[in-house]
């Protein structure tokens, strides 16, 4: 469980994740076979059949060598992304889908994701559904500007403190990656509540998306390290092999992520 949260010094994270890389190298490297570099004698006759050579046997990568890699294909699935790491000047995603309505919150529709994270979203969906859950997103891609928007909102709303702990400044959201999708079910009024968290959809959700490639950022009691109050509905795609490493690794996303950037 992520749900007891406390600020933790920099040196353990680096050794979380070098700890975490070394399980997952290992636990590989054991089931590759050692070679061993014997000589082999020249043959005094040609032989008159040649053996067939065995096709090797590729070694799977583990969940970490895959997130790395994963970090390296796509380098902004695994940006820190927080109050004092914006996104690159003007950045947008290129590859922006429009989600199919049964995925979004009646009303919403016209919502986008990057393709990629589009398509494990609509997998995580449906995974949702076979256990009877109806999870929908309202709110995934926001652009600089509508993030703009929408910061100001919260700010008339609550005032700049307050606006602070729940929405980000402009450049600074994970929404602007086109990569994050806000969820919400019937049952929480289809509205982004604390109190999607204990319902049963919130907690299948907390203890599933990561097999769909989805971290919670602001989990429970994180507020100390992420600076953001709890938000069970906000799901960032991070890519499959990424998600299980974070999961394993009991991190709160942005300790994970700033991790494997000092890995990398
Ligand atoms: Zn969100």
């Amino acid at each position: 469980m992520r749900s007891n949260i406390r600020t933790r010094p920099a040196w353990l994270l680096v050794a979380a994740i070098a700890l975490i890389a070394t399980a997952c190298n290992s636990a590989a490297n054991g089931a590759e076979p050692t070679p061993t570099a014997t000589a082999t004698p020249e043959p005094t006759v040609a032989p008159t059949e040649v053996p067939a050579t065995p096709e090797p046997t590729p070694t799977p990568l583990s969940n970490f060598d895959a997130c790395v890699l994963d970090a390296e294909r796509r380098p902004e699935l695994t940006w820190v992304i927080n109050k004092t790491r914006p996104l690159p000047d003007g950045y947008a995603p290129d590859d922006l889908v429009v989600l199919a309505n049964e995925l979004v919150v009646p009303g919403f529709e016209g919502r986008q994701l990057d393709a990629e994270s589009a398509e494990h979203f609509a997998d995580l969906i449906a995974a949702a559904a076979d256990e009877g859950f109806d999870i929908r997103t309202r709110s995934t891609y926001r652009s600089f500007e509508e993030q703009t928007w929408t910061f100001a909102y919260w700010v008339e709303q609550l005032g700049q403190e307050q606006a602070e702990r729940v929405s980000a400044m402009p450049g600074h959201s994970e929404h602007q990656l086109g990569t994050t999708a806000d969820v919400a079910t019937a049952a929480v009024g289809w509205q982004l509540s604390e109190a999607l968290g204990t319902t049963p959809e919130g907690i299948w959700l907390f203890e599933n998306a990561y097999r769909f490639g989805f971290a919670e950022s602001y989990p429970v009691d994180g507020e100390p390290i992420t600076g953001y109050s709890y938000e069970p509905w906000h799901l960032r795609y991070i890519g499959i092999a990424c998600a299980a490493t974070w999961h394993e690794s009991e991190l709160t996303l942005v300790e994970f992520l700033e991790a494997l950037e000092e890995y990398g």
